[in-house]
């Protein structure tokens, strides 16, 4: 397979999802700021490729090939010819929006430009660049080389062409796609977000113990892990900017992230990233 997709970030969400592009075959091209973090990315591929190898679920050899299919770069020039772009950079609509243009300019006007946004408004993406129709949302779930589904998003003007193209491709990446329309933390978010809050806040108010709110949901709901280990996991910071999106989005006070929320991200306090969240790790 010749065509080449361009992944935008080398984070946790853009290492995941150039890994399992190139596990299906593709080529990529991965983008990030500086070679540090294309570096950091990288290593964070080899550890799940390396994984599966250890676990037999990889030979030794596709491993070597799917690791020759990522060229990582620095250069935003190397993703002019790309067919579609997945863009997984910090969750903030100016950097994205900057982003979008500079892709806008440079790839060739039937490339798609997907963005992993948690949040964002696809529509507001879309009116970043000339071509809305060939901008929409791929909402990755992570980790993403073992979560199988993809939220995808259709902004206001998104071409149900597009649309297509990207259902198809989610399913070559062997991944299941469900579709929802532009509106404040989509569907995931804006169901998940509350619940993680909500905890947050039954900590806060001293209703229960850490190890007790996420027993609790464990146990009860069954499940796989309490919300306060799944902040943890996902990024404090990550969470409070889905809450401000929404609380800015809906104008609804229900959504107003919890003060405690905000004083851990204050702190640097970001979950297992930084080594400490609602857990110490
Ligand atoms: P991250 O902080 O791990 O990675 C972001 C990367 O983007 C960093 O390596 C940073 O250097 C890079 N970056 C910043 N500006 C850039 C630029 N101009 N060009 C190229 N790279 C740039 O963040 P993440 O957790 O991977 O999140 C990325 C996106 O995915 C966000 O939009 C987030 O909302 C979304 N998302 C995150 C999760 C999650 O659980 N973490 C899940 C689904 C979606």
């Amino acid at each position: 397979m010749n065509e080449v997709i361009g992944v935008v970030g080398a984070g946790t969400m853009g290492s995941g999802i150039a890994q399992v592009v190139a596990r299906a075959g593709y080529h990529v091209v991965m983008r990030d700021v500086k070679d540090e973090f294309l570096e950091r990315g990288l290593a964070a591929i080899d550890k799940s490729l390396q994984r599966d190898v250890d676990k037999e679920r990889l030979a030794a050899d596709e491993k070597g090939a799917i690791r020759d299919r990522i060229q990582a770069t620095t250069s935003l020039e190397l993703l002019k010819d790309v067919s579609i772009v997945i863009e997984a950079v910090i969750e903030n609509l100016e950097v994205k929006s900057q982003i979008f243009k500079s892709l806008d300019e440079i790839t060739p006007r039937e490339t798609i430009l997907a963005s992993n946004t948690s949040s964002i408004s696809i529509t507001k993406l879309g009116a970043a660049t000339t071509r809305a129709d060939k901008v929409i949302g791929m909402h990755f779930m992570n980790p993403v080389p073992v979560m199988k589904l993809v939220e995808v998003i259709r902004g206001i003007a998104t071409s149900d062409e597009t649309y297509e193209k990207v259902r198809a491709l989610t399913e070559k990446l062997g991944k299941t796609a469900l579709d929802c329309q532009d509106s404040p933390g989509f569907v995931s978010n804006r169901v998940l977000m509350p619940m993680i809050n909500e905890a947050i806040f039954t900590l806060y108010e001293g209703v229960a113990t850490r190890e007790s709110i996420d027993g609790i949901m464990k146990l009860g709901m069954n499940h796989p892990m309490g919300p306060l280990t799944l902040a943890d996991f996902i990024g404090l910071d990550v969470c409070l900017a889905i809450m401000n999106v929404m609380h800015e989005g809906f104008g609804d006070p229900k959504y107003r992230p919890c003060p405690l929320l905000k004083r851990y991200v204050d702190a640097g306090w970001l979950g297992r990233k930084t080594g400490r969240g609602f857990y110490e790790y």
